[in-house]
């Protein structure tokens, strides 16, 4: 290893006098990420952040497999998609934690939290008067998550039941627009306490994006997801509206996801998280269907 010693400009250098000219020029730029520009708080093509250097993201712990705590990092599969369109930027990419009314809002941009929202947020003409959207990056659908052996397939069998819900939600929405159906909805603050709730048997089953059930019944088999609803969500990468400086963040976002589309990268990190090619029915397939 007679090279450790070198700093990686001197490794370059003594690659560029060993190589012929071609080969020399492509070792000496294939190992940075750097877009070209500008340098503080100014991103590549002059784009501002909150922090700099950094692309700074706000979203709502814990939502495996979308974002969620590893060993003391933030991982899943919306940090991946951000982390693609951060280096684009030249940017590394900072999680931070934070409720999730507060992104659906639009109050962290105006508080100069983040400069992005990355959660598993479903677009939605409502949130859309609050915050700027990026293209969609993943599609979902609510569904029903209890206790094996339940003998609970849809909403109209939790009548006197209770259901429990995530606040500020379209899974909360949806269980509003249902509530003909007789169950009593009970309030959790985030995914982890309503299915924890859920396996102590405090309510009788949980409405979530469809996403996130199927990761925690592959992972608790005692508990199963028994129906999908049709809801046809998309989620979306938010940033303040009617922001040029955000508007150039959320385009970058847009190229990357196109970008990841097209070479693959989009595909490997779906199958990195949910063991499945986008499209592809996973194998902890639902019982039933509803709605
Ligand atoms: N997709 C759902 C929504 O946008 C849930 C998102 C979440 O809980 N992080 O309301």
């Amino acid at each position: 290893m007679p090279n450790l010693s070198l700093r990686p400009r001197a490794v370059v250098a003594a690659l560029a006098l060993a190589l012929p000219l071609g080969l020399a020029a492509c070792g000496s730029s294939g190992g940075e990420q750097n877009t070209g520009s500008g340098s503080g708080s100014t991103a590549a093509g002059g784009i501002q952040t909150v922090s700099p250097g950094k692309l700074t993201v706000c979203t709502h712990l814990s939502y495996p497999p979308f974002q969620f705590n590893k060993d003391g990092k933030v991982v899943g599969f919306d940090v991946d998609v951000v982390d693609r369109a951060a280096k684009s930027m030249g940017l590394t990419q900072d999680v931070v934690d934070i409720d999730f009314e507060q992104i659906t809002t639009g109050a962290v941009f105006k508080a100069k939290k983040c400069d992005v929202a990355a959660a598993g947020m479903t677009i939605t003409d409502e949130r859309k008067k609050a915050v700027l959207f990026s293209e969609p990056y993943f599609d979902a659908t609510q569904a029903l998550i209890v206790k094996k052996g339940a003998g609970v397939t849809d909403l109209a069998a939790l009548k006197g039941k209770k259901l429990g819900v995530q606040t500020g939600t379209t899974g909360q929405e949806y269980a509003k627009k249902n509530a003909s159906a007789g169950f009593s909805a009970v309030v959790f603050e985030d995914l982890p306490t309503s299915l924890n709730a859920l396996k102590a048997g405090r309510v009788d089953a949980t409405i979530n994006d469809n996403g996130v059930l199927f990761d925690f019944a592959k992972q608790n088999p005692d508990t199963e997801v028994v129906a999908e609803f049709a809801t046809g969500e998309q989620y979306g990468v938010a940033a303040k509206k009617d922001d040029p400086n955000a508007q150039q963040i959320i385009t970058k976002i847009n190229e990357s996801i196109a970008t990841s589309k097209q070479d693959g990268s989009y595909d490997e990190t779906y199958k990195k998280w949910f063991g499945t090619a986008p499209g592809e029915k996973s194998t902890a397939a639902p019982s039933s269907s509803a709605g």
